[in-house]
């Protein structure tokens, strides 16, 4: 019996189910990744993800070879091309059995039904593995049997139903290497065609070891007050492992063993629990793909909200995509995204709100230029927080939360280091003042290269708040 494993985003050999149940016996395993350039770049990928994927894919070939399992590496362009290419390297082997680990959006998962019809119609068995989430998204079901809409809830559930299972389940495990390797790896590309201006990716874990070694050291040193600092963009309060957790070369089991520690998951507020909590929502936006396939497809979460006006400002985006808002903490944290890949989860929610309530931009603008730059980029947790904020996803709150941008600097970097490090602009102004810059300072920034605000936040607050409410009562209307 031959195996393949079919690496897609969980490029590991430590606690991965796919290459586990594949050399299950001593068979032989053959593995392989599939290049979709085309396709990345429908889906908006920018260099940052393509690139540290590359990177993460040469240690991946190394790890494999240690085990003696070569890495088969094949161009696929778009995923309509993927049944004809693995169905090809699947005869060339001799394979009689595949494994891969589900992916959850909507093109994946599309793409996945007529790869296994084509391998079935070979002869070939499919095996799927639920190995990039913690539960089944299928599992988790409300009273009424359906798929949960709401996180807290959904929280409630998740955590009851981990507390049940994998206690003693042995993660960081690889399977033995085997004698003889049964062929040559194939080279990594040097690079990706179409994907080379790419950020600095040495801050970032390349490699399973990499990001266990990431993970032990935030769970020494870092998460015990991860609730205590996790909100402040000026101090390193978060695990970083984001980029690690996207391409899978961490497994959310192993975070989530470590964090727990043998406690029961839930049973305290402490760091601990709020980290757990958060491995969740990126959890419950899997689920939310899976039970409400439309967001995958672009569409709104809530369809109350379609008759939303979005505005059409060019000008708008793009001062808000090169941080010349005038809005201090929104521009810092847009110029912190462009030079660096990456942007705190508050900053996230700050500018996101922004661009959807305060500029009332459609989210899928923002959405589609996050995912070119951030080097974590993730369709579930993109999708699912960009509709969080703008009102049109799973927010348990209504509309009219409007995050105030100003106070929410002034709250989370209140001496005002972070904007001052990337609007260097502002650095002769007094700390508290620096989000707000025009109120106090006029007279001194009027010498300066930094731009006022291009909306009044209390009035584009209103405008968006009518909006929403005029969307919500035609839609009630037409109900
Ligand atoms: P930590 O705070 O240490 O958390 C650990 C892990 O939990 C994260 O690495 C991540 O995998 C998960 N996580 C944490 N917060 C969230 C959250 N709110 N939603 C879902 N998962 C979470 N996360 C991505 O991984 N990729 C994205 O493309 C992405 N886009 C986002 C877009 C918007 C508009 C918003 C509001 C949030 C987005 N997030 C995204 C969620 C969150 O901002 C990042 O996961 C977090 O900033 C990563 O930092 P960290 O690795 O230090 O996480």
């Amino acid at each position: 019996m031959i195996n393949l494993v079919w690496y897609r985003s969980d490029l590991r050999t430590i606690d991965c189910e796919p290459l586990m149940k594949a050399a299950e016996s001593g068979r032989t395993v053959h593995a392989c990744f599939l290049v979709c350039l085309e396709q990345w770049k429908r889906h908006d990928w920018g260099s940052n993800r393509a690139e540290y994927l590359r990177r993460n894919l040469v240690d991946l070939s190394r790890r494999l070879e240690e085990l003696r399992i070569p890495l088969h590496i094949r161009d696929a362009g778009t995923f309509a091309d993927v049944p004809r290419v693995l169905g090809e390297l699947v005869d060339d082997l001799g394979i009689q059995a595949v494994h891969w680990g589900c992916e959850y959006e909507a093109n994946e998962r599309d793409r996945d039904v007529q790869v296994r019809k084509r391998l079935e119609e070979m002869g070939v068995g499919v095996t799927e593995h639920h190995d990039q989430v913690l539960l089944d998204p299928d599992g988790p079901r409300t009273g009424a049997g359906g798929g949960y809409k709401v996180f807290t809830p959904y929280r409630k559930a998740t955590l009851q139903s981990l507390q049940e299972i994998r206690e003693g389940d042995p993660v960081r495990c690889r399977p033995p290497a085997r004698k003889d390797m049964p062929a040559e790896p194939d080279p990594v590309p040097e690079h990706f065609d179409g994907f080379r201006d790419f950020v600095d990716l040495d801050p970032w874990p390349i490699g399973e070891e990499a990001a266990i070694t990431q993970l032990d050291r935030f769970l020494a040193d870092g998460v015990d007050a991860y609730d205590l600092n996790r909100d402040l963009p000026g101090v390193r309060g978060t695990s970083r492992l984001g980029p690690s957790l996207a391409v899978g070369t961490l497994s959310p089991w192993t975070c989530f063993q470590a964090a727990r520690d043998g406690r029961i998951p839930g049973a305290e507020c402490g760091g601990r629990d709020t980290w757990i909590s958060e491995l969740i929502w990126r959890e419950f936006y899997r689920h939310v793909l899976v039970h409400h396939a439309h967001v995958g497809r672009g569409r709104n979460f809530d369809a109350r909200k379609n008759g939303v006006e979005w505005r059409d400002d060019e000008a708008g985006f793009q001062a808000w995509c090169s941080g010349t808002t005038g809005i201090p903490i929104v521009d810092a944290a847009m110029r912190c995204l462009v030079a660096t890949g990456w942007m705190h989860n508050r900053l996230r929610m700050v500018v996101s709100q922004f661009l959807s309530k305060n500029l009332l931009i459609d989210w899928r603008k923002g959405e589609a230029f996050f995912a070119r730059h951030l080097v974590d980029l993730d369709f579930a947790s993109n999708n699912g927080g960009w509709q969080w904020s703008s009102s049109t996803g799973t927010d348990a709150a209504p509309y009219f939360r409007v995050f105030n941008p100003v106070r929410q600097g002034q709250k989370h970097d209140p001496s005002g280091e972070f904007v001052v490090q990337w609007i260097p602009e502002l650095a002769s102004i007094p700390g508290p003042d620096r989000h707000d810059p025009w109120r106090k300072h006029g007279l001194l920034l009027s010498g300066m290269d930094y731009p006022e605000p291009i909306v009044c936040l209390s009035s584009s607050r209103k405008r968006a708040i009518d909006c929403f409410r005029d969307a919500i009562q035609s839609a009630s209307q037409e109900a």
